[in-house]
């Protein structure tokens, strides 16, 4: 789930923040608020609405684990399906009940890339890092995320990494990964 794919639409009760296309094109009044705002004002992450909160989403057991430092997702407790994305329904059955369960903390490296530039938005001074793809010991899952710990040009395919969560900056919590491997002794 990368920033740029959160979910745009504001969650129920919340107002839509006025778009650039509703307001006055010219002859804006002099005691108006400045078009651009400062980069230090601006989220974190690209999105503008705490969509972590059990009365914005249903899947907010996910966000309260990430605070707990468990990355977890949904099962079918009828079929078994291990869902990801987790869901508040499963996709195969449709049933609503689902269980919650802990992911493997540990995973090793399928595929990785460096991020050079263009960055998400607040991670604009990490660059360079790297993203990527990491099998899960134990699960069935192939899950996207940031890969910590180590420059990008030092990683390998089937490195061993951790989940790590980590707090994005407002009190919300999210997931990368971190290189485990034992110290090399640089
Ligand atoms: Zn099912």
């Amino acid at each position: 789930m990368s920033a740029a794919s959160r979910p745009r639409r504001p969650a129920p009760g919340r107002t839509d923040p006025p778009t650039p296309a509703a307001e006055p094109v010219a002859s804006s009044p002099p005691d108006r608020e400045p078009k651009t705002r400062s980069r230090e004002k601006l989220p974190f992450l690209l999105d503008f609405f705490p969509l972590d909160t059990a009365d914005q989403t249903r899947l907010s057991a996910f966000y309260d684990r990430l605070r707990a430092g468990r990355l977890s997702t949904t099962r079918c407790p009828k079929d078994g399906t291990l869902h990801w994305p987790p869901r508040v329904a499963c996709p195969d059955c449709h049933t609503e009940q689902l269980d919650w369960v802990d992911l493997p903390e540990v995973g090793r490296i399928y595929a990785f890339s460096a991020v050079l530039a263009g960055a998400p938005l607040g991670m604009e001074s990490d660059v360079p890092f790297a993203v990527g793809l990491v099998d899960l010991d134990g699960a069935p899952l192939r899950l996207f995320g940031r890969i910590d710990g180590r420059p990008w040009n030092e990683l390998r395919i089937g490195q061993t990494v951790r989940v790590d969560t980590y707090d994005i900056g407002d009190g919300r919590y999210f997931y990368r990964f971190r290189v485990w491997d034992p110290p090399d002794g640089r």
